[in-house]
């Protein structure tokens, strides 16, 4: 395709959400008030899909530990860790994730994304078998393509399915990678990781968990769904990001395979880009140690998903079959997506749109992501505005199971 012609697609798509009044990337934050609160087109206006799930942004200690990187270590690495050298605090950052997985070895990346794309193409070479979960992120998605290797989907959180995906690929079963996530963004299920564990080890295969979005919000210690599920030991990778919970930037993959360190010699996403700047690094860091020192956080957390869930299925609304701290609201079509979305925009509530091809099994989808750091109040509004939403709106019985 020619540039000229890639042009007019992009313009066809930008027009589209233009007429539908739906494109979430204008959405811009003139003025950012607090964790939850931001002015957008000069209202004041809950942030309810943000992932900040700990609310930690704003907190005295992140930010003192940024300014003090920041004074200290500047402003910038100025390059990649292969190539200038590690700093200190990013050695530090990776010591600390190993203790707090208690596993041999971790190795931090620039963003989420980048440790997946830098694990799945350090890992995997043409010919190698690589079995994803269907609702993957992009990033795995496209981490087993730069790879090269064979990579086959498998039915979302569905482990007969993935038994029949290796027992396809006979004897290349063995020493395949299986990826999974842990809380999934877009629907905010869980993988039933002990089912999906049990097939990969009867196969001989390696496990691989992306918990970006349930580091800090599952398991007793805030390691994530593989902890929840009793089975932290036997996951051969972890990976995850700072972007979420950790209220910072940067990505990281623990593993009990001490051989991970290995793929510093081989991980293009790791090698070839700068790592992250001390200030990003440093309120990482000071965010692992709160996740780790203050449980009620996930308390106060889950007390805030349940009222937000129970809220809005009171109402009548499509959701999850479980109540996680991303809340997705179902609807029919498209257009009623963008409708309330713009609805609650007026009423000073920020969520997200999420439309195919972006969602999982062509659902139109109001994703609300909820933060220890709302306040009752705040949940109540959120609430009251997806109330009022549907009722100023004239297809308040196609969107609402009862
Ligand atoms: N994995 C998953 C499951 C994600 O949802 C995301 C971000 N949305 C990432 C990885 C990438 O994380 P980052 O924003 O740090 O690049």
């Amino acid at each position: 395709m020619s540039i000229s012609k890639r042009f007019a697609e992009l313009e066809h798509i930008r027009s589209a959400l233009n007429e539908a009044d739906a494109d979430p990337g204008r959405i811009v934050m003139e003025r950012m008030l607090s964790a939850t609160e931001a002015e957008i087109a000069g209202r004041r206006t809950i942030l309810a899909g943000t992932n900040n799930y700990l609310g930690l942004t704003f907190e005295p200690g992140i930010l003192e530990a940024s300014h003090q990187a920041l004074r200290e270590q500047g402003s910038g690495t100025t390059g990649s860790r292969m190539a200038n050298g590690s700093f200190a605090s990013h050695v530090a950052l990776e010591r600390s994730f190993a203790e707090f997985y208690e596993v041999p070895a971790a190795m931090i990346f620039s963003t989420g994304y980048q440790a997946n794309l830098g694990i799945l193409t350090g890992l995997l070479r043409a010919g190698d078998k690589v079995v994803i979960d269907a609702h993957s992120h992009a990033s795995i998605y496209d981490g087993c393509r730069l790879s090269g290797a064979d990579f086959f989907p498998f039915r979302h959180n569905d482990p007969e399915d993935l038994r029949k995906r290796l027992r396809r690929l006979g004897d290349d079963a063995r020493g395949a990678l299986v990826v999974t996530e842990g809380l999934y963004s877009m629907l905010g299920d869980i993988a039933p990781l002990a089912e999906l564990l049990e097939v990969t080890e009867e196969f001989g295969a390696y496990l691989m968990v992306d918990e970006a979005h349930s580091l800090g919000v599952y398991g007793e210690q805030g390691r994530g769904v593989a902890e929840a599920a009793g089975i932290l030991d036997r996951v051969d990778f972890i990976t995850g990001t700072f972007s979420k919970s950790l209220g910072s930037m940067g990505g990281f993959c623990v593993s009990r395979h001490e051989q991970l360190n290995l793929l510093r010699y081989g991980s293009r996403p790791y090698i070839f880009t700068a790592s992250s700047s001390p200030a990003n690094i440093a309120a990482a860091h000071w965010a692992l140690d709160h996740v780790r020192s203050h449980p009620e956080l996930r308390e106060k957390l889950w007390s805030n998903v349940a009222q937000l869930y129970s809220g809005l299925k009171d109402l009548g609304f499509r959701l999850g079959s479980a109540p996680s701290p991303v809340v997705a609201v179902r609807v029919d079509s498209h257009d009623e997506a963008a409708r309330i979305w713009n609805e609650l925009l007026a009423s000073g509530v920020y969520v997200n749109l999420v439309v195919p091809p972006a969602s999982p099994d062509g659902a139109s989808l109001l994703r609300c992501s909820v933060s220890a750091g709302h306040s009752p109040e705040q949940i109540e509004t959120i609430v009251a505005a997806f109330g009022e939403a549907i009722s100023r709106t004239a297809f308040a019985g196609a969107c609402c199971s009862g």
